[in-house]
C-alpha cells in the first residue's frame, strides 16, 4: 500500500471509510471479571458470582482491577472504538478513560434497595462526579474537544434501586440540562417477577444480603409502565436490554423518545435468551449497541457485536444495524455533534476496514465479525493510526 501518496494522502487500497463505533453500554471496572464468571442458564446463578468475586476485591483502586480496565480501553481502541457508554460505581476507570484520550459518557451508578435518605446519597455522588470532573486530566481536550469525558449519576435497575432513589436520581439528571443517564431495564424474567408479584431468585438473593425491605410492595406493573409512572423515562434515559419487552413496552418507550441499548452476546451468556431486535426495529425505537463487561462477554470489540445482532436479527437492513453502532448511539449519549457519522464540523474519528476482493455487499461485510487486526484508525492522536503527514494544512 502506498501510504503517503502527494501531500498527506493516504492509499487505503480497497477499504471502507466509518465512523469510530459508539460502544453504548460497558463497565470497564469488572474487565478483571474475565473468564472468572461461567456461563449461566439463569441470571441468578451469573449475578450471585459476580457479587461474591466483586466482594473478594473491596478497593476499587485495587491493581488487579485497574490494569485489566486499562488493558480493555486499548483493545476498545484497536476494535474500532470512538466513545463509550461507561457505567462505574466507583469511578475508577475515570482517569483511565482519560489517560487513554477515549471520549465517554460515564454513568456514575447507584444501587440502594433499602436507602435511608436517598437524596443525601444522590449528592454524594454528585459531589464525587463533580470531583474527577475537575481534575485537570480528565478535563483535558480530545482531539481538540472539551468536555470529552462527562460524568453523571444513574440508577442499576428497578430490582436494585428503590422508588424514593429513581426519583432523587432523577432530579438530579433534571437539575443538569445537558446530561443523559441509563438504567438497566428489562434484562431478566426475574425483574419482571419481581415487580409483578414481589417474588423470586432476585428477591431471594436480596434477603440473603439482608437488603430486602420487609415493607416493600410490588408495582404489579412492568419495568418500562413503572420506571414511566416514576417519571424515570425519556430520551434523556437510555435503558439498556430490553430482553423481556413487549409490543406494549416499545410503544411506550418509543412516545417517549428513549434509547435502548442492546447488548445481545451478554444476554445470551447471563442466560436470560435473546433480544427481540426484529421487533425493536419495526416497532421504531431507537436502538444502539454495547458490548456490556468482559464479565458475560469475551470482548469488547462493537463488530463482534454487530455480528451477533446480525445472527438475531436477519431482517433487519444492514445500514439500520450500523447507524445504530455508530449514529444513534452517539446522539443517546449526547455526543451527536462530534461523533457517528463522517460530516464536515464532527471531531474526524474515522476508521478504515479494508474490503477484500470479492465483496460486494460493504455493509453486509461490516456485520460478518471485522476483527481488530482489519481496523485501521485515521485520527491523529491514536498509536497504530494511519496519519496524513505532514498535515496538509
Ligand atoms: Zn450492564
Amino acid at each position: 500500500m502506498n501510504a503517503h501518496a502527494a501531500h498527506g494522502a493516504i492509499d487505503l487500497g480497497r477499504a471502507v471509510i466509518l465512523p469510530g463505533l459508539v460502544n453504548a453500554h460497558t463497565h470497564l471496572e469488572l474487565s478483571y471479571l474475565h473468564e472468572r464468571v461461567p456461563l449461566a442458564q439463569q441470571f441468578g446463578d451469573w449475578v450471585r458470582t459476580v457479587m461474591e468475586t466483586r466482594r473478594e476485591y473491596p478497593d476499587p483502586a485495587d491493581a488487579r482491577i485497574v490494569e485489566p480496565a486499562r488493558t480493555a480501553i486499548a483493545r476498545a481502541r484497536t476494535a474500532g472504538t470512538a466513545l463509550l457508554g461507561e457505567v462505574s460505581n466507583t469511578l475508577v476507570t475515570v482517569p483511565l478513560l482519560a489517560e487513554a484520550g477515549m471520549p465517554a459518557q460515564v454513568f456514575h451508578e447507584l444501587t440502594g434497595f433499602t436507602e435511608q435518605d436517598p437524596e443525601a446519597r444522590v449528592r454524594e455522588a454528585r459531589a464525587r462526579a463533580d470531583a474527577y470532573a475537575a481534575d485537570p486530566l480528565v478535563g483535558r481536550p480530545v482531539m481538540g474537544r472539551s468536555g470529552a469525558i462527562r460524568i453523571s449519576v444513574a440508577p442499576h435497575a428497578p430490582y436494585s434501586v428503590s422508588a424514593a432513589l429513581f426519583r432523587a436520581i432523577r432530579a438530579d439528571l433534571d437539575a443538569h440540562e445537558q446530561a443523559v443517564s441509563s438504567v438497566h431495564l428489562g434484562e431478566n424474567p426475574e425483574e419482571v417477577e419481581l415487580l409483578f408479584r414481589g417474588t423470586g431468585v432476585i428477591r431471594a438473593v436480596l434477603e440473603d444480603l439482608g437488603r430486602w425491605p420487609s415493607d416493600w410492595r410490588p408495582p404489579g406493573v412492568g419495568p418500562v409502565e413503572y420506571l414511566s409512572d416514576l417519571g424515570v423515562l425519556d430520551a434523556r434515559m437510555l435503558a439498556v436490554h430490553g430482553v423481556q419487552f413487549d409490543g406494549e413496552d416499545l410503544t411506550r418507550l418509543r412516545a417517549l423518545g428513549v434509547t435502548l441499548v442492546s447488548c445481545p452476546r451478554s444476554n445470551r451468556y447471563v442466560g436470560v435468551g435473546d433480544p427481540p431486535l426484529e421487533a425493536f426495529y419495526a416497532m421504531n425505537v431507537d436502538v444502539a449497541f454495547g458490548t456490556d463487561s468482559l464479565a458475560s462477554v469475551a470482548d469488547l470489540n462493537l463488530f463482534a457485536e454487530l455480528a451477533q445482532a446480525r445472527r438475531i436479527a436477519p431482517r433487519v437492513p444492514a445500514r439500520r444495524l450500523l447507524e445504530s453502532a455508530t449514529l444513534v448511539g452517539a446522539r443517546a449519549l449526547g455526543f451527536g455533534d462530534d461523533f457517528g457519522s463522517v460530516e464536515v464540523g464532527k471531531s474526524g474519528a474515522l476508521i478504515a476496514v479494508p474490503v477484500p476482493d470479492g465483496v460486494s455487499d460493504v455493509e453486509e461485510y461490516l456485520l460478518s465479525g471485522v476483527e481488530p487486526g482489519d481496523v485501521i484508525w485515521l485520527d491523529s492522536e491514536t498509536p497504530n493510526s494511519q496519519s496524513p503527514t505532514p498535515n496538509p494544512r
